[in-house]
């Protein structure tokens, strides 16, 4: 016991000298204890607790637009800059293990209050077809298949469809992003899931244009469905 106890340890250790783990932020090199993410970068993210508070802005952002069940964002966007680091490696380097450690902290913080209690469904804001195609993936899928494997829930791709390709939102105002993705989305089969209650999940909000657009689609297609919206950070 003892000994391949000692072996798996050294087996761990002589991995660790090829292949370092690296923060998935900062990419210095992991100690022991530290998974995914340093202790430096981890003490610099900040949950926003919007769910436990009694004004949360980004469902008053929202519900103000759209008819929505509740919403909520993981963590807030500060100048430290490693939430916006982990969401560029999601996005760009196509890296699961980043999506894994937002679902992990999903999982830790959403568990309590029941924000997975009563859906159905979580869904990610879709890119076209010919953009997924060219990135090769979409950045939400790990975080939404961990998600879902963790609240019984299926994740799925093939609901909510994006049938224009949108110019880049960057340069745009508000009002030019919100007409910008007013006709953009649509819903494959829509018979097929009424009543049911949709999660839309996306990394960053930020007018809130794309999220209500989708969000707008589901409920005008979709009879007696419901939307909630879960991001991993808002710029408020
Ligand atoms: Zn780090």
């Amino acid at each position: 016991m003892f000994l391949i106890k000692y072996f798996k340890r050294g087996y761990k250790g002589v991995l660790n000298i090829l292949y370092p783990r690296l923060c998935l932020s900062c990419n210095n090199v992991l100690h022991d204890c530290e998974q995914d993410v340093c202790h430096h970068c981890l003490s610099g993210l900040q949950l926003t607790g919007f769910d436990y508070r009694e004004n949360n802005p980004v469902y008053e952002k929202l519900s103000a637009i759209v008819n929505i069940e509740s919403a909520t964002v993981l963590f807030l966007f500060d100048k430290s800059g490693i939430v916006q680091k982990l969401i560029h490696n999601l996005k760009y380097n196509n890296s699961p293990e980043t999506g894994a450690f937002f679902a992990n902290s999903a999982i830790d913080y959403l568990s309590n209050p029941g924000f997975f209690t009563d859906i159905d469904y979580i869904v990610p804001v879709p890119l076209h077809p010919k953009k997924q195609r060219l990135r090769g993936y979409n950045q939400m899928t790990e975080f939404g298949r961990n998600l879902g494997n963790y609240f019984g829930v299926p994740y799925t791709e093939k609901i909510l469809l994006r049938q224009i390709h949108t110019e880049s939102q960057t340069k745009k105002n508000a009002l030019q992003r919100r007409e910008n993705v007013k006709n953009a989305f649509k819903i494959a089969e829509a018979e097929k899931y009424k009543g049911k209650h949709f999660v839309i999940i996306d990394d960053v909000i930020t007018t809130g244009a794309t999220i209500e657009a989708c969000a707008e689609t589901i409920l005008y297609n979709i009879p007696g469905a419901k939307v909630s919206v879960l991001a991993l950070t808002m710029v408020l």
